[in-house]
């Protein structure tokens, strides 16, 4: 893989961070009053029938409608009858998708939305979600999933799409804001907000998937779970997401990866589920000392810590845990700090690969990308150590959408739609 063809941004960019204005979430009566279809699984939508004196196979029906069929309101599910979505609506249901409210087009092609919930907690607040057709930015994930359900999808297969990409990924969030205040991070800057609900997580891609009317079956999509928040810190949440999302939606668990900074107990927990997409660790230094500097959750849980808990997982043939590795200028980009990059992955003893990524800029945060040269001699010193290791490509930055760079910000110019 190459290094970016856009140069290393060293200024952090102009922009004033009095234009993101935040609207904290206060629970309160103006709250939708409606309960949401969205986000219930097959089973919960028999029950829901059963409890109106209905045949399970509606459950079914309007599983199809919600999952597959994509829609918004009651009206468009035609499979069911007037009556029927008349008593939804009289026992206060709907459809309750959440709903993509602004968007930003990238010179790149990559687009970043924000996504507004409209359940009990959805309020005004918005979280982002980012599309990246041909995704290089999963490219990494994308590269070793020629096993099982990818081979179905070989490039010769996947039918170019009216937008004219064959694969994309789609980075999504999991929380508004973010609790752990990882130093380089613009997430970080918002503070921890709210959990985001399983409708609200898995939402984000049916709206995205949707706006490109993207069809599963023809197209290869993948899922990076790396958006705004820490999945771990929202578990039971995000893995009904995971579940609504390969159970209803139709996405294979492989074509999914989900990242944490080091949840320990969510590695553990995670480690027991029998159907899991893949596992990438936000290490990002050589060592704890710089690791804590940068990373305040390390005090909790040490580099040792997450690994063993990483080890805990019972990895499948050729699947391999991802090591993020965010390059900061000066900090973690030396070539001392890919030597004990090294010596830490070899004592690690996982089937581990890096995927290093140079440090994206935000207004606020005073550090500085990677030239370029150190960037790839990172690189090639892990390879020449036998450790796999690739460059994302930063994707958006021109729109904020670029990773760590997700903050709710509505600079940039708004697509036109
Ligand atoms: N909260 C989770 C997932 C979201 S962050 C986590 O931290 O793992 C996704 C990735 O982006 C993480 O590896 C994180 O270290 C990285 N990241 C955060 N801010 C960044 C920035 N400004 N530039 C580059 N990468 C960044
Ligand atoms: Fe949260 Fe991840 Fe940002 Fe750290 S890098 S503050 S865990 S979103």
């Amino acid at each position: 893989m190459v290094y970016p063809q856009s140069p290393p941004v060293t200024q952090t960019p102009a922009q004033s961070e009095d234009l993101v204005t935040l609207t904290s979430f206060v629970p309160g009566p103006e709250q939708s009053a409606q309960r949401q279809l969205f986000g219930l699984d097959t089973p919960a939508l028999i029950k829901l029938f059963g409890e109106l004196g209905e045949k399970p196979y509606r459950g079914k029906q309007l599983a199809e409608a919600l999952y597959r069929q994509r829609v918004t309101h009651l009206d468009e599910i035609t499979t069911l009858p007037k009556a029927l979505r008349d008593k939804l609506a009289a026992a206060g249901w709907e459809v309750g998708r959440p709903r993509i409210a602004e968007s930003f087009k990238s010179i790149d092609g990559t687009e970043r939305y924000l996504v507004q919930g409209v359940g009990p907690i959805g309020s005004t607040q918005t979280v982002e979600t980012v599309w990246m057709p041909e995704g290089d930015d999963g490219a990494e994930y994308s590269s070793d999933l020629s096993d099982s359900e990818d081979e179905g999808l070989a490039e010769g297969r996947s039918a170019p799409t009216p937008g004219g990409w064959k694969r994309a990924t789609i980075c999504v969030s999991s929380q508004i804001g973010c609790a752990v205040n990882c130093q380089f991070c613009l997430t970080a800057k918002l503070g921890m907000q709210r959990n985001l609900t399983p409708g609200e997580i898995a939402g984000q891609v049916v709206a995205v998937l949707e706006r490109h009317k993207v069809e599963l079956n023809k197209s290869r999509v993948n899922l990076v779970f790396m958006g705004m928040g820490e999945p771990f810190l929202n578990y039971d949440n995000f893995m009904s997401a995971v579940r609504i999302l390969m159970d209803e939606v139709g996405i294979a668990a492989p074509r999914m990866t989900v990242s944490t900074s080091g949840i320990v107990p969510g590695i553990l927990r995670f480690a027991e589920e029998k159907v899991r997409p893949k596992l990438a660790i936000s290490l990002n230094a050589p060592n704890d000392a710089v690791r804590e500097s940068i990373m305040p959750i390390n005090r909790k849980w040490n580099i040792a810590a997450v690994l063993d808990a990483v080890r805990t997982i019972p990895f499948k043939t050729r699947e391999r845990v991802t090591f993020e590795y965010v390059m900061l200028g000066g900090v973690t980009d030396q070539p001392e700090h890919a030597e004990e990059v090294i010596k830490l992955v070899r004592r690690a003893n996982l089937p581990a690969m890096i995927n290093l990524i140079a440090w994206n800029p935000g207004p606020g945060i005073a550090y500085n990308s990677p030239s370029a040269d150190s960037v790839s001699r990172f690189q090639k010193q892990l390879m020449a150590a036998g450790i796999q290791t690739y460059i994302r490509r930063p994707r958006g930055r021109d729109i904020y959408a670029a990773c760590g760079q997700l903050k709710r910000t509505t600079e940039a110019t708004p697509l036109a739609s």
